[in-house]
């Protein structure tokens, strides 16, 4: 058994976790990040990154160099049903250097984080190394136990900050359990070929909900379906779900065919769910281990992203001096949990009626109140740019 010691412990290398890292390490704070997998290619992962992040990258003056990885800029998010559309978000009149969501694939995000991060002498990143347990001490969390590729690990730490998503293992282990939305969908993920001059709404609404991200070179597709209405589609046949891909989005009938095995398809359970607390002695959960987040808006990775800056910014100068109590984590989950009550209460309720109630409903033959506010007003579209591009608290770098 190897044993390593550091300040703070984060478990879990996505968006909440290597900015939590990135930002500790910045402040001169030794940090171990541990990530199960080997890299960062996994695909099917949210690809935005929203106003309120790139924010955050101009306030650690990388803005440019971060705009000359491979993206495409969304500038307003329009919503189409039954062929008729409507702009839902505006991000115009936002006052960041960057009014718009960026698309970029979420891997080349976290290798610059990673890269960024690594120029910091305190910053560790173990990849392929996954955490199994927590060490406890004196009814405190001291630190975890992992699995590596030369065998078992232990890292004792002032503090472990559990990032490790939905699934969270540490969660597991210290035997909390989330109480649980109900959200109105699963996704199924595909790729299919994009051809120069394709025209293809970014959401669609109708039998299911067709959401597509430009590639470059393929079409990244999300169908949101019922939840557990998989097995129904699949029993209906493949025919029939090309038949559904192809009345949403037009533009894509020459080549819907290509899918030819179910096996193309990655279905993803979509949850929301969210911690009481989400602290005990030494340890704290943020982004989706704290409260699970679906695709809906497009909202998880930013908070995920706010919820890192306001821990960094919290308990930075805290481990700078000392462990963190009870009362210290309690002041990230004070700051960070109203957001996250708005948001999920947002993707819940109001976002709801884009997505159909089963494989038979169509939402263009009851267009969703929420679809036709939008049309009446437009200047909501203002006020949900600001929604999703900036979330309810938009968390600034305060450390240097
Ligand atoms: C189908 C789907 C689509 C989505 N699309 C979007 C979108 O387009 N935009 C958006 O903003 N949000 C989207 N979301 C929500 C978004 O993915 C999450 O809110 C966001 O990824 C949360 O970030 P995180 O860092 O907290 O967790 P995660 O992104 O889940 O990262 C957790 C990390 O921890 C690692 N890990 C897990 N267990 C361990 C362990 N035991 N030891 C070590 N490492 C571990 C994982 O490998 C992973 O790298 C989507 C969600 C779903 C389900």
């Amino acid at each position: 058994m190897r044993n390593e010691s550091t300040q703070c412990c984060v478990v879990g290398g996505g968006p909440a976790g290597m900015m939590l890292g990135l930002l500790l390490a910045r402040q001169g704070i030794e940090v171990t990040v541990l990530e199960k997998h080997t890299d960062f290619l996994r695909d099917f992962r949210g690809d935005t990154v929203h106003p309120s992040t790139l924010e955050l990258i101009a306030e650690l003056g990388w803005i440019e160099e971060f705009l000359t990885l491979p993206h495409a800029e969304m500038h307003e998010v329009t919503v189409s049903i039954g062929g008729k559309a409507v702009t839902f978000a505006d991000f115009s009149r936002l006052k960041v250097r960057c009014p718009y969501i960026a698309f970029m694939p979420q891997w080349d995000v976290l290798d610059f984080l990673a890269r960024k991060a690594a120029a910091y002498p305190g910053f560790r990143l173990l990849r392929d190394t996954e955490m199994t347990g927590l060490l406890l001490e004196d009814g405190r969390v001291a630190g975890v136990q992992a699995r590596t590729p030369d065998g078992p690990l232990e890292v004792r730490a002032d503090l472990v900050v559990a990032a490790d998503g939905r699934h969270s293992t540490a969660r597991a282990a210290a035997g909390l359990e989330p109480a649980a939305g109900s959200p109105p969908m699963d996704v199924l993920w595909f790729r299919l070929p994009r051809h120069q001059g394709d025209e293809v709404p970014f959401f669609q609404g109708g039998h299911g909900a067709l959401i597509s991200i430009d590639r470059g070179d393929y079409w990244q597709l999300a169908y949101a379906i019922p939840t557990s209405a998989y097995p129904e589609l699949r029993q209906a046949g493949l025919p029939a779900f090309h038949d559904r891909i192809a009345r949403l989005a037009p533009g894509l009938s020459d080549r819907v065919a290509l899918i030819d095995d179910w096996r193309h398809l990655h279905q993803l359970t979509v949850r929301v769910d969210r911690l009481k607390t989400w602290h005990r002695l030494g340890l704290l959960f943020i982004g989706d281990a704290a409260h699970a987040m679906s695709p809906a808006g497009g909202v998880g990775i930013n908070l995920a992203v706010q919820d890192a800056v306001a821990t960094a910014n919290l308990l930075g100068p805290v481990l700078g001096e000392r462990r963190p109590d009870e009362r210290d984590l309690a002041r990230v989950q004070a700051r960070r949990e109203r957001p996250t009550r708005i948001t999920q209460a947002f993707q819940l309720g109001i976002l709801r009626d884009l997505y159909p109630k089963d494989l038979a409903d169509d939402t263009a033959e009851h267009v969703p109140p929420i679809f036709t506010a939008f049309k009446a007003l437009p200047p909501l579209r203002h006020v949900m740019g600001r929604f999703i591009g900036l979330g309810v608290r938009q968390e600034h770098i305060t450390r240097s």
